[in-house]
């Protein structure tokens, strides 16, 4: 142990001693704020030359800072893409390939680094997607706070529940910092708005009523200004970093895509980048080299004199801020969301004035003489492509290093293209922002037509059952589920809600087979464990029942309808002793559960002691008749 410390001891010292005395007027470490803008199209902000919108936030940001006219994301979705900003690894590195795929603690994120330099941390969402609690989980590793949304909220509409205003995000963002006043501070500030559905607040949805998309992008430069006037009062801003990027752009159309996470073409890959340093330092400076959004998180810590983790796929920035380079860095694009439907994943390399895209149809482009990618140049021989495919090859095992995995890559040569899907997506999306807004008629109309297209397609089969189940169509419900089923012998999900619909048609031979089906495929299903026990129940089968609930308690031992449900089965068995004993001791805790105290009644009842099931059966009718009273109010 003693050369360890003695070294490490050593290793402080020298650091202090090559830091403290070389810098006798030694500026405090920057402030740093990273402002991530969603779906914001580079060729939609004013500085980038678009003149059908205000943002003069932003433009006087660029005027302050340094602006990469060729910024790329290698990811159109917005989980994906923050975890490659906040990590500086490509997707295949970090492995967050969807939403809800957790961020694994061996990839440190810009904030655990910034704050074991003693920054003080701080998120701010805009959208219930980022939460790390649900659909984004270890997002907040390296986060002293983490502004995640409310875990029950009474609100049907969209803001508070799935969606923040830009105004709201950077109130709570300002808020904090007026209660932690001790820097350096690193705080990422995270602006929905412009993400669809477009809705922005009056005055922008008057003044933008043509083209809303524009509107909601005017309307978070307002928040962002609103947050920069905030740093500039409270004296904040002259020795901040602050860096404003998209996550991902916005399809509005092109090659047929509404809105993102489907394509890698430039409308949702090219986004604006601007870093605002501290002081004057590079102020107005214009990069037209190509850079990527990777390369936020190296800079960030060089510019915090951090040291960069060992595993990276992006390098900082600041060769560029000291005019010492104008080259360009391949920019390399991924995105597995069309596996979620069933279609073939996409990679790209943008490089050298080209961009190849890998599909089951490969597309290679000539940016210069057509830069929106219209003409697919693509041949097998063209030694454009070849270097393209060598390219991702080198990407795919490095990127299998990093993630310590050995598995193949999945085989989706015999996928569909997306480019034979995109309609069908695109209702797809559309029908989910309507169930998501509580508007079922639209959904169910949109989902229809998805059918219209492919009657085979499992995700809208899915949908569609799910809106029947919420409103109570449980025959409908268990039609769509089944169809989707067939499609999906091997999706688990499917299943499941098949054997939900059917258990509530009463046909329990049915749930059995679909709820087995499904155990099969994935066995650690709390919810079907709990609802095949009950079919068995129903089917009088209590042996099958009776395990059912077991290894429902296995995987949650706390449940209380588990344990009713075993001591019912146990019950139906003749085994009256065992369900008497769990059932009183279950009752200190569930006091007012009548159907507790209803099968207490049985279980005295079969062993005979009359005067205790009498009490008991008294208990169960008061508290049902209770409940009914609550009910009723
Ligand atoms: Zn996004």
């Amino acid at each position: 142990m003693k050369p360890v410390k003695v070294l490490r001891t050593l290793y402080v010292v020298l650091i202090l001693s090559a830091t403290a005395p070389s810098a006798p007027t030694k500026t405090p470490p920057p402030d740093i704020f990273l402002i991530t803008i969603d779906t914001l199209r580079a060729d939609h902000v004013h500085c980038y030359g678009y003149t059908g919108v205000a943002t003069p936030a932003l433009d006087a940001l660029a005027k302050d800072g340094v602006r990469f006219t060729q910024a790329f994301t290698p990811s159109p979705i917005t989980n994906t893409s923050h975890a490659s900003i906040l990590t500086g690894l490509l997707p295949g590195s970090h492995g967050v390939t969807d939403f809800g795929v957790p961020l694994s603690a061996s990839h440190p994120t810009v904030a655990e680094l910034l704050k074991a330099q003693n920054y003080h941390t701080a998120a701010f969402i805009g959208a219930v997607i980022l939460d790390s609690k649900s659909l984004a989980p270890g997002f907040d590793r390296g986060f002293d706070y983490y502004d995640n949304f409310p875990e029950h909220s009474s609100t049907k509409s969209r803001w508070g529940r799935l969606e923040r205003r830009g105004m709201d995000v950077v109130e709570h963002a300002e808020n904090w910092l007026s209660k932690h006043p001790a820097g350096p501070h690193f705080v990422w500030v995270h602006l929905y708005d412009p993400h669809d559905p477009y809705e922005p607040p009056a005055p922008y949805s008057q003044i933008y009523k043509d083209h809303l998309y524009d509107g909601e992008i005017a309307y978070a430069d307002s928040a962002l200004a609103h947050f920069i006037t905030y740093l500039k009062r409270s004296g904040r801003y002259g020795n901040s970093v602050i860096v404003a990027v998209g996550d991902h752009g916005e399809g509005l159309g092109e090659h047929h895509e509404d809105t993102h996470g489907i394509f890698l073409y430039d409308s949702t890959t090219h986004v604006p980048l601007i870093v605002k340093l501290p002081g004057t330092r590079g102020a107005g400076t214009v990069v037209t080299a190509q850079v990527r959004t990777l390369d936020i998180m190296p800079t960030l810590l060089e510019l915090a004199s951090a040291s960069a983790p060992q595993k990276k796929d992006g390098d900082s920035l600041e060769p560029y801020f000291v005019g010492k380079t104008e080259a360009a860095r391949p920019a390399f694009g991924e995105t597995d969301y069309p596996l979620r439907f069933g279609w073939a994943p996409l990679r790209s390399v943008r490089s050298e004035g080209f961009k190849f895209i890998e599909a089951p149809r490969p597309e290679l482009y000539d940016l210069p003489l057509d830069p929106a990618e219209m003409t697919n140049k693509y041949e097998p021989q063209d030694a454009r492509v070849q270097k393209s495919r060598a390219m991702l090859a080198e990407v795919r095992s490095k990127e299998a290093q990093l993630q310590g995995s050995s598995t193949p890559a999945p085989e989706t040569s015999s996928l569909p293209d997306p480019k034979d899907k995109i309609e069908e997506q695109n209702l797809l999306h559309a029908a989910m922002v309507a169930a998501e807004d509580n508007r079922p008629a639209d959904a169910r109309k949109t989902l229809e037509k998805v059918l219209a297209l492919d009657p085979k397609s499992a995700t809208a089969l899915l949908q569609l059952g799910e809106l029947e189940l919420q409103a109570g169509d449980y025959v409908q419900a268990a039609h769509h589920f089944k169809g989707a089923a067939e499609i999906r012998p091997d999706d688990a999900a499917a299943l499941f809600h098949e054997g939900q619909a059917l258990e509530k048609i009463h046909d329990l031979g049915g749930a059995r087979d679909a709820l087995e089906a499904s155990l099969k495929l994935v066995p650690g299903q709390f919810e079907a464990r709990l609802l095949l026990g009950q079919v068995y129940l129903g089917l009088k089968d209590s042996a099958a029942a009776e395990d059912q609930f077991e290894a429902a308690l296995l995987l949650q031992s706390g449940s209380v309808e588990a344990q009713l449900g075993l001591a019912d089965a146990q019950i139906t068995k003749g085994n009256f002793a065992e369900a008497a004993q769990s059932l009183q001791a279950l009752s200190k805790v569930q006091a007012k559960n009548a159907h507790l105290f209803d099968l207490l009644a049985k279980a005295y009842s079969g062993l005979g002691k009359k005067a205790e099931a009498q009490q008991a059966a008294t208990r169960a009718k008061l508290l049902s008749q209770q409940q009914v009273i609550l009910q009723q109010r």
